[in-house]
């Protein structure tokens, strides 16, 4: 297959439209060789063709070097359609609406807080609770859940779950305007009622990490970030209630594919115009469901910050918001497409956005650096805190990586990985791990992952993100 693909830099390749008669655009690929040799191995290039068809799509389908194999679209996976006329895929956006990573950077040195590590691990795991399906202390009833789907992160300062000032650090302020909480089912609003401040299972999590290198000092300073400053990361979604939405409406956009006489190469890659009856009624149901999952990482943020001051008392000092992106969402942005500003519907599948300066949508103390991109690595690895740049926008609509990728299916995992071993290896390693089971540790194995290092220095080299800051952790809470 790599014949077909041809090499533009270094860094980016691309299969062009001719490669089949069907695609609209070419495909485009962002990774250093020695990824893309990973990457052929599985469907997801197929995947990104099949997304060159969609209707309306612009400029080209991109897949970032964290891509792999996912639901109709690629993960790590990046398209932009005409608005308002262009399809809407939820295959597009992914189960876990909103799934994403937020950033809290705390006044701690690491050296200060060593012997209390194992304490501070155990005190997260009481706080937060995880696991399939686990519900947590919050029970909403349904007024309550309108208004978390209508106010998002708002909701949970309102009530007591959060800080004003972290609404700046969110992105698009942790609410978007279109959500329509009556086109989420009472299924979806049943799942999600008892599920606000949980992290879920498997590749969800909250982790303590330290700053162990600086590589952009004034960007840095601009975002807080010091050498051995302790921060946490934390990593889930909308849980229940955006995966209901996400199965409800693919149901219904799949029966009226033909009404608007669409075809495509695979029945996953389902999608309507986005300014028809079901594209409008999803569009503002995903919009609720990413309210959700924003209100739902600002209820997480309170708990780490209550298991703070239970270990540390007030010697703990703040927990600020550094930024919190989406990976798995649509977003209505405009762009320079052939030297013109256009409106498009951004799909990022497992792909953060990535704003360079000056752009509107960013907080004001980000708008000469750019927007922070929080990359995760794995639990027994690094993970990274990257800079927006212009040089995104050019490249894939303002986009870049959101992770190190999956590198091994969780079956291919658990065969691979003595769980109680590698617990053992990474708390060698001064790492400690909470997890519900062996099971999940075994799918998480750092080596289930690609490397983090070479995704990072894919997305830097291109220059669609500059490196900041690497994150090494020392407590991991695993659903
Ligand atoms: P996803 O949203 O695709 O499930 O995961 C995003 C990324 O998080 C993965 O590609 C992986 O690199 C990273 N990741 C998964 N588990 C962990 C973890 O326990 N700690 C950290 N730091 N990163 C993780
Ligand atoms: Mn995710
Ligand atoms: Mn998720």
């Amino acid at each position: 297959q790599k014949e077909h693909i041809n090499k533009i830099t270094d860094y980016l390749w691309e299969i062009p439209q001719s490669f089949r008669q069907d695609m609209k655009v070419p495909a485009r690929i962002l990774a250093f060789e020695t990824l893309l040799d990973d990457i052929i191995e599985d469907r997801s290039l197929n995947q990104l063709v099949n997304v060159a068809t969609l209707p309306g799509i612009k400029k080209a389908s991109f897949v970032m070097p964290d891509v792999h194999e996912g639901y109709g679209f690629p993960i790590g996976g990046v398209a932009a359609t005409s608005y308002p006329h262009g399809a809407i895929s939820p295959g597009g956006i992914g189960y876990d609406i909103n799934c994403g990573v937020r950033l809290l950077v705390s006044q701690i040195q690491i050296e200060d807080i060593k012997p209390q590590l194992e304490n501070l691990s155990k005190e997260l795991y009481k706080q937060i609770p995880s696991g399939m399906g686990k519900g947590g202390q919050i029970r909403l009833t349904p007024s309550d859940m309108e208004e978390v789907l209508v106010k998002g992160a708002e909701w949970a300062i309102e009530n007591g779950y959060g800080i004003k000032e972290d609404l700046y650090n969110i992105e698009s302020n942790g609410k978007l305007d279109s959500a329509d909480p009556s086109l989420v089912s009472d299924m979806a609003k049943k799942r999600g009622a008892n599920q606000l401040g949980t992290i879920g299972s498997g590749n969800h999590f909250v982790e303590v990490d330290f700053v162990e290198e600086i590589y952009d000092k004034h960007i840095a300073e601009v975002y807080g970030l010091k050498k051995n400053q302790v921060v946490v990361l934390i990593h889930t979604g909308s849980r229940g209630l955006g995966h209901q939405v996400a199965t409800d409406h693919i149901r219904i956009i799949m029966s009226a594919m033909s009404k608007y006489n669409i075809k495509v190469p695979d029945r996953e890659l389902a999608c309507v115009p986005f300014d028809s009856r079901e594209g409008q009624n999803y569009f503002k149901a995903m919009c609720a469901a990413a309210n959700y999952a924003w209100c739902n990482r600002e209820v997480i943020s309170w708990e780490v910050r209550n298991a703070w001051e239970n270990i540390f008392g007030n010697k703990g000092g703040a927990l600020n918001v550094l930024y919190d992106v989406a990976h798995n969402i649509a977003k209505i942005e405009t762009h320079t497409i052939e030297n013109t500003d256009q409106m498009v519907i951004v799909h990022r599948k497992g792909a953060t956005r990535a704003f360079g300066p000056k752009s509107k949508e960013l907080p004001k103390k980000y708008n000469e650096v750019g927007q922070p991109i929080i990359i995760p690595g794995s639990m027994g690895t690094c993970s990274y805190v990257l800079a927006g740049t212009s040089k995104s926008h050019e490249t894939a609509f303002g986009s870049c990586c959101h992770g190190a990728g999956r590198r091994l299916s969780r079956r291919a995992a658990k065969k691979k990985v003595n769980a109680p071993a590698l617990k053992e290896q990474l708390r060698e390693k001064g790492i400690y791990v909470e997890a519900g089971s062996f099971k999940g540790i075994a799918e998480e194995a750092p080596i289930a992952y690609k490397d983090v290092n070479m995704v990072v220095e894919t997305v830097s080299n291109s220059g669609i993100a500059k490196k900041i800051a690497k994150l090494i952790p020392v407590a991991v809470i695993k659903g």
